[in-house]
């Protein structure tokens, strides 16, 4: 009953096999014919050796590094055709990438990731934002346009959230009488969003999957990678800035060179909050962590010149993981060090819990749109096996990224802004549970500690200033 999307000829080499490998690898199995002596995994940890031994897939345990990714891709890939799925922590996304188009092997991941280290040794904080990892993969792709199919952060989000940005924007054209014909062009894309009169995109998320058991101190709970979740906290706050902002935070910097939507500040993400909302708390504190696709939104949706546009979104990530995860960091800066136990929680531990992840889409005659998933963990289990609700948003985004590149194997480098969301959809749709729009009166002007001023703006609502939590 699960359809068979296409063929993949020669290996399939998973890299990477934490909580989104396992879970991707079921989703590959189901919906891909290929020769079963095929897959290959590259996983340094042993403890994955049996799972992969009983299911007679090869495991090639070793770290990808700097050094042998060449020699060891290069021989996997000899024939010159297969999938090279990126879903590990520690290595270079772009080296990769450039080399699999080299070899001409279709390429995805779901992160613009570095070598190990660059995260905490790498001093100047411009070097260590998300606009600085993702603007090399664009000159790459300015550099060398077309070829193999590599496609760039291909998760939840960054990755589905971009779909769901188009989706929620031909729901608001529909829903305000406008005319809701899919645009077939970047330009057509930003031009409907600044029509529309939207200011700015919250990636709105609210994790409330929990296990019976406290967290126990010391221990850094989280439901996927905790050393992702760790590096991109500690990495500064970034954002798109949107053309409507009036005010300058005191503590952000601009970018001279490159596609110039977004500015940082010097604070970590994970430690940075903004108001925002979403169906079930409704009014929320998120985190403002620093995300990939807040910057490729707002470089996508941007009408006219990239240093002085006449329209761009503001975007960013307000991040409210789960509860045990929120515990975790609150441990993690105030003592200053990272717990040296991690723990991701596991499908079969939940007891409760969703995982709403979507696009809160404001500033417009109807407020704002939040347009998402609402897939519960109890709902991921019946779907699909080896993950929580979380891992599932993510591996059926990459079951998508790899149908649409299959069927589109010579687009060259492209982020998911860039694919065509109602096919991706169309794939992903079946695993994220509950896809709902809502519409809210919220605005980040209401719900506050009233007797205690801000330095907020009255007369415009949905200005960061007003985001931003003080
Ligand atoms: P995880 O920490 O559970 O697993 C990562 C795995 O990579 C580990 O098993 C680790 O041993 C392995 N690894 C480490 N160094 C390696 C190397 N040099 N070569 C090969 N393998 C190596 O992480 P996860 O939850 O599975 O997430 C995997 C990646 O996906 C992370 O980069 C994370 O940021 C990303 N991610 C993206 C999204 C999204 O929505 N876009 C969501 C979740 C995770």
């Amino acid at each position: 009953t699960h359809p068979v999307y296409g063929r993949i000829d020669g290996p399939i080499v998973i890299i990477g096999f934490g909580s989104i490998g396992r879970g991707t690898l079921p989703l590959i199995e189901r919906h891909f014919d290929f020769d079963a002596d095929q897959m290959v995994v590259i996983e340094p940890n042993e403890d994955v050796h049996n799972f992969l031994h009983q299911r007679k897939i090869r495991h090639l345990q070793v770290a990808l590094t700097p050094e042998n990714y060449r020699e060891v891709l290069g021989e996997l890939f000899a024939g010159g055709q297969g999938f090279c799925v990126n879903l590990s922590v520690d290595t270079s996304s772009l080296d990769i990438m450039k080399y699999c188009r080299e070899l001409g092997v279709l390429y995805i991941d779901t992160v613009v990731e570095p070598w190990a280290g660059f995260y905490f040794e790498t001093t100047e904080n411009a070097q260590r934002t998300n606009y600085a990892l993702r603007q090399k993969v664009r000159d790459e792709k300015a550099a060398n346009p077309g070829g193999p199919t590599a496609v760039s952060c291909c998760g939840a989000n960054p990755g589905m959230v971009s779909w769901f940005v188009k989706e929620a924007l031909l729901t608001l054209a529909k829903d305000t009488g406008r005319d809701a014909t899919p645009p077939t062009s970047r330009e057509g894309w930003a031009k409907l969003m600044q029509s529309l009169g939207v200011k700015g995109v919250h990636i709105a998320e609210r994790d409330t999957q929990a296990r019976r058991q406290p967290r126990p101190r010391n221990v850094f709970v989280n439901t996927w990678s905790v050393e992702g979740f760790i590096a991109e906290g500690f990495q500064p706050a970034e954002l798109g800035w949107g053309t409507h902002e009036t005010w300058f935070p005191e503590n952000g910097h601009k970018f001279e060179t490159g596609c110039q939507s977004a500015i940082w500040l010097d604070r970590p993400g994970a430690i940075t909050r903004v108001h925002t909302w979403c169906p079930t708390p409704g009014p929320q504190f998120g985190f403002l962590v620093t995300h990939n696709e807040a910057v490729s939104i707002s470089d996508y949706y941007t009408v006219g010149d990239a240093g002085a546009p006449d329209f761009r979104p503001t975007c960013h990530y307000a991040y409210h993981p789960s509860d045990d995860a929120v515990l975790s960091l609150h441990e993690m800066f105030g003592s200053g060090k990272q717990q040296t136990k991690h723990h991701i929680l596991e499908a079969d531990e939940i007891v409760e819990g969703i995982d709403e992840l979507g696009v809160l889409l404001f500033g417009h005659e109807k407020n704002a749109l939040w347009f998402g998933s609402r897939l519960s963990n109890a709902e991921t289990i019946e779907l699909a096996p080896y993950q929580n609700a979380t891992g599932l948003q993510v591996t059926s985004a990459v079951l998508a990224g790899m149908v649409w590149a299959l069927e589109n194997p010579e687009a060259g480098i492209v982020e998911t802004d860039e694919m065509d969301h109602a096919r991706c959809l169309e794939v992903q749709r079946p695993y994220l549970g509950p896809v709902e729009a809502h519409y809210t009166d919220w605005t980040p002007l209401q719900d506050r500690w009233e007797l205690f001023p801000e330095d907020i703006d009255e007369s415009d609502p949905w200005q960061f200033r007003n985001v931003l939590a003080s």
